[in-house]
């Protein structure tokens, strides 16, 4: 991808610099001394002579982190995190519908940073912080550090009712989208089997509540596969027929997009089958039904086998545990109150980006959880660390709101960058190549563009596959299939 100009007088300054401080030894590749986790039970590395950066969190935030002290060679990069992969979030949702596959969205970081010398990679979970002993604590053991910068991310809210998480799962990580995958590719096969016709009506409803990008996109995709990518695949039951609601609580769908293009999106679900009910609230959730309220209707069950949460988002718990440690404030969503410069409290060595830092433009408007957002954050906390590095005051962090564009279906999506807004076909291929070119890996960006150009000409989704089940159509799904009394074996006519 070309550098923009920024970046690309970033690298001539590190460039700089490298050339300024190469000597024999800072040339070699790193070997930090490493104590045996499993021997002493402390896995605290050392490496003599190098600023130490420690990196919580390969997310958005903390890949560009790492990425853009890649030519500084008197720092040693440590970056941990509980996966070994960074996760591409903004598919994710192809990945929960089957259009495309778990491995096409993630990238193991030992690959992207095969060739970064001077950073290693610590597979461990983060639990807690200790700022006067510059150590982070893992679940298993601890790490030093001169500079600390935490990207943990975020996860699902479900305001307070943590008990609806089981019946309706959020979409954030991929075992999520695979959970969410089954849940829907068995919802379909248990209806096909099923004899009694409301309960095959139950299995063929599906609920997605939370009308943000991510409920818009789920509602718009699985709208298309039951219309058109499994109209041909069942004998049994005709997959067009089924319901897809949407369920937001506010006045309206992409709340946050301007009201011209939230009322395009809502006209594009709703061409497509969706069924829109803004201003409507859930009261409760329970397996197989939905408890909603509205001004115009007022209490309603809807009765559906698959119901997906895409409402709320709060800040990972290590927001907490930071501001803890810190002393710094967190907000209602649990994001942690940075300063100007995105250092926590009164540490001037320790950064937190991403969603799970609160930062707000000159206007006082909170910045969004989004990738631009996080990225922009963390190289500009690359910059910091870099100019500290050479005795240089750090640049000022003038954070600005990024433009936004969402997915509704094929050929339809809807964004407003700076003062344009576009709708349709242009704003989708634009979608389409934003997305590409963000994937991590090249390998990735192929094969996707590949999936996308067959299923855009077949509406075929290449993985939708059933998988996690220990006896057959497992789960909540079969427990409920069975209590519906579903045929097991034997043709019907
Ligand atoms: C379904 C979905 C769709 C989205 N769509 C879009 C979109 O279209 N456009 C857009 O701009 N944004 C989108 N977003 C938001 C975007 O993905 C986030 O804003 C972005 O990922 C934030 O980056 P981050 O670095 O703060 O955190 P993340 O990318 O979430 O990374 C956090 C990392 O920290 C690690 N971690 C967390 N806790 C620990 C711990 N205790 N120990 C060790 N490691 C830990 C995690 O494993 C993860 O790798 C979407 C998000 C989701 C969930």
């Amino acid at each position: 991808m070309a550098l923009t100009g920024r970046e690309a007088r970033e690298e001539k300054e590190s460039e700089e610099t490298t050339a300024m401080e190469r000597d024999p030894a800072s040339s070699r590749p790193e070997t930090a001394a490493r104590a045996d986790p499993a021997a002493s039970g402390d896995s605290v590395r050392s490496n003599p002579g190098h600023h130490r950066v420690v990196v919580v969190g390969g997310g958005f935030g903390g890949l560009e982190v790492v990425r853009h002290l890649r030519r500084e060679k008197t720092v040693s990069v440590t970056l941990v995190d509980r996966r070994n992969f960074h996760l591409f979030q903004p598919l994710l949702y192809q990945v929960a519908t089957g259009g495309l596959s778990p491995a096409n969205i993630a990238a193991p970081y030992r690959a992207i940073f095969s060739r970064q010398k001077n950073c290693d990679i610590v597979l461990g979970e983060v639990v807690d912080f200790d700022p006067e002993r510059r150590r982070v604590i893992l679940r298993d053991g601890e790490l030093e550090y001169d500079t600390l910068v935490v990207a943990a991310g975020s996860r699902h809210g479900y305001f307070g009712h943590d008990e609806w998480e089981e019946i309706a799962p959020g979409l954030k990580t991929l075992e999520d989208a695979l959970e969410i995958r089954r849940r829907i590719y068995s919802a379909f096969e248990t209806a096909d089997r099923s004899d009694d016709e409301a309960e095959r009506h139950a299995f063929l409803t599906f609920v997605i509540v939370g009308a943000g990008p991510t409920g818009v996109e789920l509602a718009g995709t699985l709208a298309e596969i039951a219309r058109h990518t499994l109209r041909h695949d069942f004998r049994h039951i005709d997959p067009g027929i089924a319901r897809i609601y949407l369920l937001d609580a506010g006045p309206k769908v992409l709340g946050a997009y301007p009201d011209e293009l939230s009322d395009s999106a809502r006209a594009s679900l709703e061409r497509l089958g969706v069924t829109v009910r803004t201003g409507t609230t859930v009261r409760s959730i329970e397996p197989g039904r939905v408890h909603v309220t509205s001004p115009t209707d007022g209490d309603e069950t809807i009765e559906a086998r698959t119901i997906i949460w895409a409402a709320g988002v709060k800040a990972s718990a290590l927001a907490q545990k930071l501001a803890e440690a810190t002393g710094a404030e967190v907000d209602r969503a649990g994001r942690v109150v940075v300063e100007n410069d995105l250092s926590v409290g009164r540490y001037r060595d320790i950064f937190a980006i991403g969603d799970m830092a609160l930062v707000r433009t000159e206007r006082g408007e909170p910045l969004p959880g989004t990738a631009p957002v996080a990225i922009e954050q963390g190289r500009y906390v690359a910059r910091v660390i870099r100019n500290r590095m050479r005795g240089r005051p750090a640049p000022t962090y003038r954070p600005k709101i990024p433009g936004m564009i969402a997915t509704i279906g094929r050929a339809a999506a809807v964004g407003e960058i700076g003062r344009f807004r576009i709708r349709g076909w242009i704003a989708w291929l634009l979608w389409l190549f934003v997305h590409l070119m963000k994937l991590t890996l090249f390998t990735n960006r192929l094969l996707v563009l590949i999936q996308w150009g067959w299923s855009y000409f077949t509406h075929s989704r290449s993985a939708r596959l059933v998988t996690g089940l220990e006896h057959g159509p497992g789960g909540e799904t079969a427990s409920v299939a069975r209590e519906a009394g579903v045929r097991t074996i034997g043709p019907r006519s």
